[in-house]
């Protein structure tokens, strides 16, 4: 079970509540779109939720279990993977390096049960099947375009086994090209992994989403389809209103 739940969670930098009793439930398999201005706390949220930052009051559980406490490793072998808005890869090593370093990052993948379906040669190329970078296999990873190197970070994240997925605005900066070829490789991974993703291009979330959260000076503002999320005035006002 790898469903989402924050209870009443706050976080204050001094003087500042940067996330204010903020409760969320995102089912196991789900896709999250988190929407909202910019300071309204959705990367702070992400922070919680992976383990980069801890909680001042409140609860994070996965599935069943309270991950409050545990460290961001410890996060991360529950399957907790987190992709910053500015990606991480090794750009020195090839796209297949990279995913052979994140693989032995994770011990956990011991435990998994996909390492009994296939073996982990079968399972890289499984991955860069997926995200589309088969062809890429032996290009330094400084040298792949901005939308390659963000979907080698993802296959990162899932050569890790990780079930939920937190994505910081992952198509910041891609082409329209790119930002579709995002949307249908979520499509896939959606079911598969629990999916919360921070977005500020409304055609994608439109082309992604099943129930949008929207968030503002951290509480939660709204939260429906994206057509009750565009249709609702207080969203208009705080977030939609140019
Ligand atoms: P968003 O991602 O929605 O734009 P953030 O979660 O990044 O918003 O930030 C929410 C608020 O918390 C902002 O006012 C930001 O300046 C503040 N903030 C975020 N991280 C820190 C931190 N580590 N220390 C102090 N203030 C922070
Ligand atoms: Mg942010």
């Amino acid at each position: 079970m790898a469903s989402v739940t924050l209870e009443s969670l706050t976080v204050r930098f001094g003087g500042l509540v940067a996330v204010n009793e903020l409760d969320l439930q995102v089912r196991d398999g789900e896709l999250r779109c988190l929407l909202g201005p910019n300071g309204a706390g959705k990367s702070t949220t992400l922070d919680l939720i992976c383990g980069k930052t801890r909680p001042t009051s409140g609860r994070i559980l996965l599935g069943g279990t309270d991950i409050t406490t545990l460290h961001e490793f410890e996060r991360a072998r529950h399957g907790v993977g987190r992709k910053f808005q500015t990606p991480s890869v090794f750009k020195d090593l090839t796209v297949l390096e990279n995913l052979e370093v994140a693989r032995s990052a994770n011990p956990s993948f011991l435990h998994s049960l996909r390492v009994f379906r296939t073996s982990v040669q079968g399972r890289i190329q499984e991955v860069l099947d997926l995200v589309g970078l088969s062809a890429e296999v032996a290009t330094r990873a400084g040298n792949l375009s901005h939308g390659q190197t963000q979907w080698l970070e993802i296959a990162m994240l899932l050569i890790q086994d990780c079930q939920v997925l937190l994505m910081d605005e992952p198509t910041a900066g891609m082409t329209i090209q790119e930002t579709e070829q995002t949307a249908r490789l979520f499509s896939q991974l959606r079911g598969e992994h629990t999916m919360i993703v921070v977005e500020h291009d409304m055609s994608f979330v439109r082309d992604i989403a099943e129930t949008v959260t929207v968030m503002d000076m951290g509480k939660l503002l709204a939260q429906g389809t994206i057509q009750e999320i565009e249709a609702d005035p207080k969203v208009r006002e705080a977030y939609l209103a140019d």
